[in-house]
């Protein structure tokens, strides 16, 4: 029964270089892309086979013995490897420098969104509706984690996972609230942080989340 060869230790992931690493990372783990988001200018994150700039993907892992669990980031190159392997789609890229409109969301920029549609394949990209409660969740958690440069973690990343699993299934509300608990004890609104890096970067796109506001403000919560 206990094979002490084979010594699976708790595996924290720390390099996926080559194929054949990468097809043994996803045997020995539960592995599910989360997140695809913008890293801002001048701003680097240590990924899976060095240091990652412009953008990076976050996938979500746990070791299928061990059940040591965390997150992951890869640059464009090893998530499409890693994709291919898992038989996940490319989640849509949330970059609040470029003007870009996911489905279900709308900017507060005042943009036309028509045609932006057919670039952005929704999340899942099964073709079913994605409820406006995920997208706007989407964008808003991995704004969140853009503005203050980190990867999702805990409530945030179960969050994210969720809409991974099953796009087109409507979150329910509590995970709402769960996120303005995050942003709550951040003490900072999204709006306040927007405004705060648009200093930095003027082109900056403005954002609104007009579900998650009315499932806040029913609530007696004015955020986000
Ligand atoms: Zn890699």
């Amino acid at each position: 029964m206990f094979n002490n060869k084979e010594t699976t230790v708790a595996e924290k992931i720390d390099s996926c270089r080559g194929d054949e690493k990468k097809q043994q990372i996803c045997r020995d783990y539960e592995v599910r892309v989360i997140s695809r988001m913008a890293l801002l200018p001048g701003q680097t994150i240590e990924g899976c086979c060095g240091d990652l700039e412009n953008e990076h993907t976050v996938f979500y892992y746990k070791h299928k013995k061990t059940k040591y669990e965390d997150t992951f980031s890869v640059g464009k190159d090893c998530a499409k490897a890693f994709l291919d392997i898992l038989g996940q789609p490319l989640p849509p890229l949330v970059d609040p420098l470029q003007h870009m409109q996911i489905p279900g969301v709308s900017t507060g920029g005042g943009l036309g969104t028509s045609g932006a549609s057919s670039q952005f394949p929704p999340i899942g990209s099964s073709g079913a509706a994605i409820p406006a409660i995920n997208s706007e969740l989407y964008v808003a958690i991995n704004l969140w984690c853009i503005l203050k440069k980190q990867v999702p973690k805990f409530a945030l990343q179960r969050i994210l996972t969720s809409i991974q699993v099953a796009p087109s299934t409507a979150l329910p509300e509590k995970d709402v609230f769960d996120f303005l608990k995050v942003l709550a004890s951040y003490k900072k609104t999204l709006k306040q942080m927007l405004s705060e890096a648009q200093k930095t970067h003027p082109n900056m796109k403005s954002y609104t989340f007009p579900t998650l506001t009315s499932i806040a403000s029913k609530n007696w919560i004015d955020l986000p």
